[in-house]
């Protein structure tokens, strides 16, 4: 049976995750987090003292690290080597380190291929930034997710300070505007809008309101 895919891409911090986990509730699709999965390997490249400019090194460990996924109560898990590390990839170091090391096609071969895998298997909402245009290039709806970086800064300095953390919201604009940089001019999938993607700007736009905007798409594709 051909399953039904939707490929949501977009710069960090632009609600992608947020967006994709609530759509895929509601409209009873799995939800992939791929860079979860580049979080991963990023994790392991810290924890294993490997510098983000040693693609020897980098190569060596993707021929051996093992990175797979699993549902717990429809929640994404991600196991490396075995172990669920969604606690520990969340933090700025490690989404940094995942900017640095995706730009290896070493790296991204390893995971379009699992990404590949499980939106053969399931119906997907799957979220990143080169779904659209490399992962899942015949995606059924494919949507741009955007906001402003001051917009995207805010947000996640409403996220952290709500979880009791000091910062300052123009290190984190600082930070947002780099990582887009990065994975906007590197040489292999870069971040940009696939032709027939669909462009939100979500700058003005409560969650809700986002939801509901990719629902009218979602709709509008189907008919
Ligand atoms: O989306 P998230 O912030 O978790 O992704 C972390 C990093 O992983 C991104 O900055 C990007 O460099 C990389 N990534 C990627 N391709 C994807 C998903 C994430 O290169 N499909």
């Amino acid at each position: 049976m051909k399953t039904y895919n939707i490929a949501i891409d977009g710069p960090a911090g632009a609600g992608k995750s947020t967006i994709a986990k609530k759509l895929a509730a509601d409209l009873g699709y799995i939800y992939v987090d791929t860079g979860a999965m580049y979080r991963a390997m990023a994790y392991y490249f810290l924890q294993n003292g490997i510098d983000a400019k040693d693609e020897k090194a980098i190569a060596d460990a993707c021929s051996t690290v093992d990175v797979t996924i699993q549902y717990q109560n429809g929640e994404q898990q991600v196991m490396l080597n075995g172990e669920n590390v969604n606690g520990v990839i969340r933090r700025e170091e490690v989404g940094n380190m995942a900017s640095a090391t995706s730009v290896y096609p070493v790296v991204r071969t390893k995971l379009v291929e699992l990404q590949r895998q499980l939106a053969a298997k399931e119906n997907v909402i799957m979220d990143g930034r080169d779904i659209g245009t490399v992962v899942l290039p015949d995606a059924n709806v494919k949507i741009y997710l955007t906001a402003s970086s001051r917009v995207r800064a805010q947000r996640r300095f409403d996220e952290l300070t709500a979880k009791g953390n000091t910062c300052d919201i123009d290190e984190i604009e600082k930070d947002i505007i780099d990582r887009d940089y990065r994975d906007m001019h590197r040489e292999t999938s870069p971040l940009k809008q696939a032709e027939d993607a669909v462009l939100l700007d979500t700058s003005e736009l409560d969650i809700d309101g986002v939801v509901a905007e990719m629902k009218k798409i979602i709709q509008k594709k189907a008919e």
